[in-house]
């Protein structure tokens, strides 16, 4: 498999650069292409704005999305955008590695997000009709690519259980695994988080690596997140949400897993 690892940390030698550096050369072992966008390292621009496009905005006024469409259509995305999607429609797998900062990504990757994810690559896509509302969550440019998270959490996993303080964990990555990789196509499988980071030494160092190389060994055949395509008669369009006699006890992100 062809595979792209986008990694968020500032320190290489950081847990996350130890993990990173053991899932590299595992998945190398095992025959696959590996590319990383290590975002610190390449000095990646987290702030999308007028200088994403090669050209001055088409009107005097920036517009993000019509502006992003324009530079994305017509060959004029700054050409580190264009480099970061050409790795994507190369990859089979994305993986996106990152610590947990403010129960959400760092914003250099969340600026990664923004960026590369131009309208009419990620978002924008397919019909707009009566019966479909545009090719997105579970289908897409994306559609046939496999995700997976690789998150570092500082609090407990009991913080971070169904009744824990912070919040489940399923519910705060949520917005990454349904509105960032579902939505332009992916199939996004269950994430491989670490918890409690601080406890780390030697000893757990070699069992979380023992841990992650199983999940990277099957990364083919690891079963996705059911969630619910919007196409597929469970949704109701152009109101988009989900018919009366679909999950009727749920409400919330967990309604949307099948
Ligand atoms: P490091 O600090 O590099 O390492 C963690 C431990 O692992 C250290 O003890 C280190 O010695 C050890 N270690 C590193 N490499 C190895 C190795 N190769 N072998 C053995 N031991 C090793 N946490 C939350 O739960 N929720 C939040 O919302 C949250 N927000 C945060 C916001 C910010 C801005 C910051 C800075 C932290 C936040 N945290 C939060 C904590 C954060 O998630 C953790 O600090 C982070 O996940 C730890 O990952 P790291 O790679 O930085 O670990």
């Amino acid at each position: 498999m062809n595979i792209l690892v986008v990694y968020a940390h500032p320190e290489p030698r950081s847990l996350n650069g130890s993990l990173r550096n053991f899932s590299v050369k595992r998945l190398e072992e095992a025959g696959h292409a590996v590319q990383v966008s290590d975002l610190y390292a390449m000095n990646w621009k987290a702030s999308l704005d007028a200088n994403d496009s090669r050209v001055a905005p088409r009107d005097l006024r920036f517009d993000p999305s019509l502006d992003s469409k324009h530079a994305f259509e017509h060959g004029l995305q700054s050409e580190d955008i264009a480099r970061e999607q050409e790795k994507l429609r190369w990859a089979d797998t994305l993986i996106l590695q990152f610590p947990l900062w403010w129960f959400s990504m760092p914003a250099i990757l969340k600026g990664w997000v923004e960026r590369v994810y131009a309208y009419g690559f990620a978002y924008g896509v397919g019909e707009h009709s009566d019966a479909r509302w545009g090719d997105r969550y579970g289908e897409g440019t994306l559609a046939g690519k496999r995700a997976m998270l690789v998150v570092t959490v500082g609090g407990w996993e009991s913080h971070y259980s169904a009744r824990g303080i912070n919040g489940p964990i399923d519910d705060i990555l949520f917005p990454i695994h349904h509105g960032i990789l579902y939505y332009p196509g992916f199939d996004v499988l269950p994430p491989f988080v670490v918890y409690r980071t601080g406890r780390t030494d030697e000893a757990r160092f070699a069992t979380l690596c023992d841990e992650l190389g199983r999940r990277l060994d099957d990364l083919a055949n690891t079963a996705p997140i059911a969630f619910r395509p919007q196409n597929a008669g469970a949704y109701d369009i152009p109101a988009l949400t989900l018919r009366p006699e679909i999950a009727p006890e749920m409400n919330g992100f967990a309604a949307h897993i099948g």
